[in-house]
């Protein structure tokens, strides 16, 4: 394991001319820098700057109108090896506009200049086009808040020797819809139309700029960095967000490999949910030409070849380093933060070994950790080749790690098996939470994976019980149609109702000997592709059909009735009773009103040698038995002091307690969940911790003022939710 003194943070700051051959290769591939004068840019190709920039072949031009087949295609997608399979689904996606089941696009090359100053992207996409259906006469993308120049189409031209150059196009922007944003629609040429047939290939550009309020993109400014020198950008696709990124078409069942050249203000460094590319594309780059940055720039190209939805787009920008983990594994984050990440992930190959032990084969190539400032949104994010981490897993402990474990199930199911509409999403969630906790099981033991299946009933009771047992949002399958805002619907149902269903079906057909087979003959046979849940019925159906028990499963009221399952999954709770037992004393203790020493022979010794997941399991099972009625603050008080709670760093400790102790009005919890909700912007604990503060009496006040004070601190999507939450109208 490399240190981050060890780490050569100064390799961004080289020059393509310099030390890029005399540099480890690993090191070399892994950054794909280029330092070039903008005056260069356009005939970047013709000048060999260094050995690693070899111009590629100029594909041949297509002929005519003529059933255009698609060589340009093939040569444009630089696929080293063997083209992916094409894609289908002709599910409906309630929260697209784009007509991806006529004409899809399938590969887009992208020329990004990202401007710090401006807030803002510039780009081209050259999009690789299919048509799914006869004689399309128009492609629709979904887009928000960006700002379309113009619209060309690429091939195929009418001169067979392109001479004349792009054709452009008549285009126009949709009004805008609140969730949607605008659909863009780029009418075809008529005559062109014509000779369309199923499968025929053409090529299109768009020229872009994005807004500084684009809902995937969060602008820090270098106070909220770690390092506090450069300003620092992460994108946040999922669910429907790519759309105010690049104009694509934002729907999962859209799966597209792309390849991408991003230029930066030295010193930064860029990285992509890809793996980094050493060359840069035959034709130059002509597009970043016409953007000319007044200082000093770096460019950064990748590739990536497996298809991908395109919420799986992923960018990040800012002074990183990087230490290496495994042979296909490494940890980047701001330099100051290095050493503590690859402390902390360095079971990352483990899992990622246990992973395919289970899957199959890893298909990404590599993958790596991207610890993000404070303010990223979610725990993790699967972006392909590259997970985005939150530094709230920084325990210092390797005690928050499953998040890791998650993200790296997901390379499989939800980035490889995707669900084909956002209704489908425990597609995603649910199977991930599985394999999560079939890695930890296979690493940890049996009763690990019956310890996360218990703590995660948990949770679903909770998340029931908090949105209502009969809110349509507690169904498996929710409706989204109508401009539902998939952000709105997300909770904990997906991934634990998800698994809690799969989990029944494993016991129903006999165990994990049976199921595990299953799994890996479902990711093998769903692969690059996508599905709804009445596709999973089938496939299940048919791989059990000689299974009697397996015709006994009622799909309609697992996918479709609110609430709690239909059936009770019963869990080995031996690593969790004690944890239980003691919550159970401290209930009773709180409603018999014995007093605020806690419950006899309540000491620290009681908890020495537990794991911090039996602590968090403690406070969660106390949480649901004193869900009706709050505690008393003078109990919150004393378990505090007893446990040590304030002087843990670990984050879902702290976060289980305050869930306690803010309905009991303790006045040290409120101050330190506010100093919490300062401190990062993780919407698990954002979200639930403004909206307990909000409802007590003591907190509310604190709640509006806090969120007032930092509010904009927050990745868009959190504040927007959070900004909900308090039913304040942004
Ligand atoms: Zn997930």
């Amino acid at each position: 394991m490399l240190t981050a003194q060890q780490v050569p943070s100064a390799l961004a700051r080289r020059s393509c001319s310099s030390a890029l051959s005399q540099l480890p290769l690993e090191i070399r591939t892994r950054s794909a820098l280029f330092s070039v004068p903008n005056s260069q840019i356009a005939s970047l190709a013709s000048q060999p700057c260094s050995s690693a920039f070899r111009p590629r072949a100029r594909p041949p031009h297509p002929g005519r109108y003529q059933r255009y087949q698609g060589p340009t295609l093939r040569a444009a997608t630089r696929t080293r090896s063997s083209p992916p399979p094409l894609l289908r689904t002709m599910a409906d996606d309630h929260s697209s506009r784009s007509n991806f089941n006529d004409i899809r696009v399938i590969h887009s090359d992208f020329e990004l200049d990202v401007n710090l100053d401006k807030k803002i992207i510039e780009g081209y996409v050259k999009l690789n086009v299919v048509a799914d259906r006869g004689s399309p006469s128009h492609l629709l993308l979904d887009t928000r808040d960006l700002t379309i120049h113009r619209v060309e189409l690429l091939s195929p031209l009418q001169s067979p020797t392109g001479e004349g150059g792009p054709i452009p196009l008549k285009f126009q922007l949709d009004e805008p819809h609140k969730v949607l944003g605008s659909a863009l629609r780029v009418d075809l040429p008529a005559d062109l139309v014509g000779t369309l047939t199923h499968g025929s290939r053409l090529s299109l550009g768009v020229r872009f700029t994005t807004s500084p309020s684009s809902s995937a993109v969060q602008f820090l400014d270098p106070a909220q960095t770690a390092g506090g020198r450069h300003p620092y950008l992460f994108t946040q696709c999922q669910a429907i967000h790519a759309r105010s990124l690049v104009p694509c078409q934002d729907s999962p069942g859209a799966k597209m490999t792309y390849s991408a050249v991003v230029r930066v203000p030295q010193p930064l460094t860029a990285l992509m949910s890809a793996v980094p590319d050493d060359e840069l594309p035959a034709g130059g780059l002509p597009h970043l030409a016409d953007v000319e940055p007044p200082y000093p720039t770096s460019l950064f190209a990748f590739q990536q070849k497996v298809p991908i939805a395109p919420y799986l787009l992923a960018l990040a920008v800012g002074e990183l380093s990087s230490a290496t983990l495994g042979p296909r594994t490494r940890v980047w984050s701001e330099p100051s933060m290095v050493e503590a990440g690859a402390h902390e992930f360095a079971d990352t190959a483990k899992f990622l070994e246990a992973g395919e032990a289970i899957a199959g084969e890893y298909l990404w190539g590599r993958y790596d950790l991207l610890l993000l400032p404070p303010s990223f949104p979610y725990g993790g994010m699967e972006n392909p080749c590259l997970t985005f981490v939150t530094p709230t897993l920084l325990a210092g402990d390797r005690s928050l790690t499953n998040v890791v474990a998650h993200e790296i199930a997901h390379s499989w199911t939800g980035n490889l098996v995707t669900n084909a509409t956002w209704e489908h999403f425990w597609l995603n969630e649910g199977f991930t939470v599985f394999l999560e906790r079939k890695i930890l099981g296979r690493l940890y033991g049996p009763a690990t994976f019956q310890f996360h299946a218990a703590q995660g009933a948990v949770k679903l009771a909770a998340e029931v019980e908090r949105l209502g047992a009969d809110n349509p949002y507690t169904r498996l399958v929710p409706d989204l149609s109508g401009g539902v805002d998939p952000d709105d619907v997300f909770s904990s149902i997906p991934y634990e109702k998800g698994f809690y269903f799969l989990y029944y079906l494993q016991e129903l057909v006999g165990g994990a000997d049976v199921f595990d087979p299953f799994l890996a003959a479902y990711i093998m046979a769903h692969r690059h592709k996508t599905l709804t849940s009445a596709d999973f019925r089938n496939f299940f159906g048919e791989y059990f059909n000689k299974v009697p028990a397996a015709q006994d499963v009622d799909w309609n009221t697992w996918f479709f009735s609110p609430g709690m399952p239909p059936v009770t999954n019963t869990y080995d709770t031996s690593l969790a009773q004690q944890a239980y037992d003691l919550a159970m004393k401290w209930h009773t203790c709180d409603v018999m009103g014995i007093g605020s020493d806690g419950p006899e022979g309540a000491s620290p010794a009681v908890v020495a040698g537990w794991s911090s997941e039996q602590m968090v399991a403690f406070l969660d099972k106390l949480g649901q038995f004193r869900a009706p009625q709050p505690m008393h603050r003078t109990v919150t008080k004393r378990l505090a002091e007893l446990y040590g709670i304030y002087d843990s760093n670990n984050a879902e400790i702290r976060y289980s307690f305050f869930k306690l102790a803010i309905p009991a009005e303790d006045d040290q919890a409120l101050s330190a969940t506010a100093a919490m909700l300062r401190n990062q912007g993780r919407m698990k604990f954002l979200r639930p911790l403004y909206r307990a503060l909000h409802r007590s009496k003591a907190g509310r006040q604190l709640a509006e003022d806090t969120f007032a004070e930092v509010g904009m601190s927050y990745h868009p999507i959190a504040r927007k939710m959070v900004a909900s939450d308090l039913g304040i109208k942004e």
